[in-house]
């Protein structure tokens, strides 16, 4: 399976904000954007024109498609399912986004990144409904209930993570139990229990061409 494997913080340094792809270290000051919070690259500190237009759109659709650490085919698969979907096309494709398993994996607390949630899915620590299930774009459904594999539990990536993600807000349409390392899916998420810094609508815009 195609993944990328390059360096995740200049992603965040191109986009010109932090996108929590690397846990912990994202709210430290060891964090490259707080520290050189420019373009990565030879000329980085050089780009001063302003994005306008179809850069815009672009930046818009990298910065979403690196928060949910997809690859570009993936992504332009869910807008392209999104676009056929009855409903408002950019709410759709973030809601396809947000029910991925390694997303609520990340959200119910059990990884400090997307990244690190997928590979726990990939490892096949995670369960759906009592049954494990290892492909991290899996759509999960109302009703659903995440958990975590009995004899992963003490998993040190798990336990440290539960401790960081207790600080953080459990979103509208999940019920997490923190105790338990479970999350039942209360009902499909909506644009705003997304709490992303997105504007989708560049993103149907810049795939409407
Ligand atoms: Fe992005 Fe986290 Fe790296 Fe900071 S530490 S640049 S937020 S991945």
């Amino acid at each position: 399976m195609a993944r990328y494997t390059g360096a995740v913080c200049r992603l965040c340094r191109r986009e010109g904000m932090k996108l929590f792809l690397k846990g912990a270290k994202c709210f430290s000051e060891k964090c490259p954007v707080e520290k050189r919070n420019f373009a990565p690259g030879q000329h980085g500190k050089d780009r001063k024109a302003k994005i306008v237009g179809y850069g815009l759109q672009l930046r818009e659709k990298q910065k979403t498609k690196r928060i949910y650490f997809t690859l570009e085919k993936q992504f332009r698969n869910y807008f392209e399912k999104a676009a056929r979907a009855q409903g408002v096309t950019g709410d759709i494709l973030l809601q396809q986004l947000e029910r991925r398993l390694d997303n609520v994996a990340y959200r119910m607390g059990i990884a400090t990144s997307r990244r690190q949630a997928r590979q726990l899915v990939r490892h096949g620590h995670v369960l759906v409904n009592g049954k494990k299930v290892n492909i991290p774009s899996y759509q999960v459904n109302a009703g659903d209930e995440i958990s975590v594999r009995e004899k992963s539990l003490k998993l040190t990536v798990i336990e440290g993570a539960v401790d960081f993600a207790s600080h953080q807000t459990a979103p509208n349409w999940l019920a997490i139990d923190r105790e338990k390392r479970s999350v039942k899916v209360n009902s499909l998420p909506k644009r705003e229990d997304i709490n992303l810094p997105v504007n989708e609508q560049l993103i149907v815009e810049l795939y409407s061409k």
